[in-house]
């Protein structure tokens, strides 16, 4: 999925009556069925900032590791940059996961003993590229995300913030189109937080990335240019900025 392969008429994301159900053990054997995501229909265009939010155990996490490719539905078609994702091969979805979508976490998940550098260089260094050629293009993106003076630094020598801007570098290695970010502030303070959503409404904004941000916060959310709204795995509202 490249820039190109997504035409200006074409969704980069289009999704049709998805549903999501986990079956659980019970004790007398018999599967619980617990259905988190409901008849799910989703549009979205290239360029668009989308910040989805909703309760804890809405299915937010759910419905953006769908997404991502990271977790399949039950039930339903997911179609990214018009290509019927169901109809992957394992190789191609690990080529999406990589390349196309950058991922952004919470809890920033990067590797403890290895520097700043190196966690950014790691998906090039994953996809063959030399290790000075990938620390040349990891540094560029650190300078980019503000980061130049903490390319040695190893993650637990920097602050939530930094942190954050080290996994959006790594997230930006492969050139995504799409960044997939749950709850990226939720561990970070009110100043350090909207640093970070600046960063990404610049991504957004000069690189033309497409942004799914989770958040709990209105005014993170209000970043975004579009704000989903699930209850209890069912989109209860969609709208666009004008009407927030
Ligand atoms: P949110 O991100 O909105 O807090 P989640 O998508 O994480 O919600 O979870 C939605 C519901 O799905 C919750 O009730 C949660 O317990 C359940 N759930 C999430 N992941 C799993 C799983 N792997 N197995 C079973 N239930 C799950
Ligand atoms: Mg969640």
């Amino acid at each position: 999925m490249s820039g190109q392969d997504c035409t200006p008429d074409q969704p980069l994301i289009r999704v049709e009556n998805l549903c999501k159900i986990y079956k659980l053990e019970s004790q007398a054997n018999q599967p619980i069925r617990h259905q988190v995501l409901f008849d799910i229909n989703l549009e979205i265009r290239s360029g668009e900032f989308i910040a989805i939010m909703g309760q804890s155990g809405s299915g937010k996490s759910t419905l953006m590791n769908i997404l991502g490719c990271l977790d399949v539905p039950t039930s339903g078609n997911y179609w990214l940059a018009g290509r019927n994702v169901a109809s992957l091969s394992n190789n191609e979805l690990a080529h999406v996961r990589n390349c196309s979508i950058g991922f952004v976490f919470q809890g920033f998940n990067l590797l403890k003993r290895i520097t700043a550098l190196d966690n950014v260089a790691i998906p090039l260094l994953y996809a063959g590229m030399s290790r000075k050629e990938s620390r040349k293009h990891a540094l560029t993106l650190l300078q980019q995300t503000g980061l130049g003076q903490f390319t040695l630094h190893y993650p637990n020598q920097l602050s939530g913030g930094q942190q954050q801007r080290v996994a959006i570098s790594r997230a930006l290695i492969n050139q995504p189109q799409l960044i997939l970010a749950d709850e990226p502030t939720g561990n970070l303070d009110t100043q350090t937080s909207h640093e970070i959503m600046t960063l990404f409404k610049q991504l957004n904004e000069d690189q033309g990335i497409s942004i799914i941000l989770v958040t709990h916060e209105d005014d993170i959310a209000s970043y975004s240019n579009r704000l989903i709204r699930l209850k209890d795995g069912r989109i209860i509202q969609d709208k666009n900025k004008c009407v927030f």
